[in-house]
């Protein structure tokens, strides 16, 4: 195995993606973790969790005041999710692109979102959508023992 002393000192950013209650019910957790080992991201935090309005809140703080907001919350609370803090090279803006537009519609076939789903109000996942708030997300979902560093035994092999 390659030395720990050869390995590169990345600074690899995180991404909180989040399968939504429609995704867990439809049984795509597999389907949707799948798709982020196969690309070479490493999984750094996961579990099932029954969010409540406190925690929504705080998660989609930017849009609370929006009149769609009560029914997002609705939305949200209706089931567990699965939480995931995924690491690696750009997995942040990465991560968006593998999940398509907001509206499963205008989501490209490939992404999540564009083979999943069909409407907005069942669009299946979470994902940040800047590293920043990346890092808030897995801070508010996560405990910090839950978000564990480790390696990769495949990491030599997903970067040079
Ligand atoms: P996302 O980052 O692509 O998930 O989109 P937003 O953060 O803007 O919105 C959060 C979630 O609210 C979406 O994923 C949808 O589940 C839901 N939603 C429902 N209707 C609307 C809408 O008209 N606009 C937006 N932006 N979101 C909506
Ligand atoms: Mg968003």
């Amino acid at each position: 195995a390659p030395s720990a002393v050869s390995r590169p000192t990345m600074a690899m950013e995180r991404s909180y993606i989040m399968i939504k209650p429609d995704g867990v019910q439809r049984g795509l957790v597999g389907k949707i973790i799948t798709r982020f080992e196969e690309r070479g991201y490493k999984l750094a935090g996961l579990k099932l969790k029954q969010a409540d309005e406190a925690l929504l809140k705080k998660h989609y703080k930017d849009l609370v005041d929006k009149p769609f907001f009560p029914k997002l919350l609705a939305y949200m609370i209706s089931g567990p999710v699965v939480c995931m803090a995924w690491e690696g090279k750009d997995v942040v803006a990465m991560g968006r692109k593998m999940l398509g537009e907001t509206n499963p519609l205008a989501s490209a076939p490939g992404t999540i979102r564009g083979d999943f789903c069909l409407e907005v109000w069942r669009n299946i996942c979470h994902g940040s959508d800047s590293v920043e708030n990346a890092d808030k997300e897995i801070a508010l979902w996560f405990g910090e023992a839950e978000v564990v560093d480790h390696e990769s035994a495949m990491q030599d092999w997903i970067y040079e």
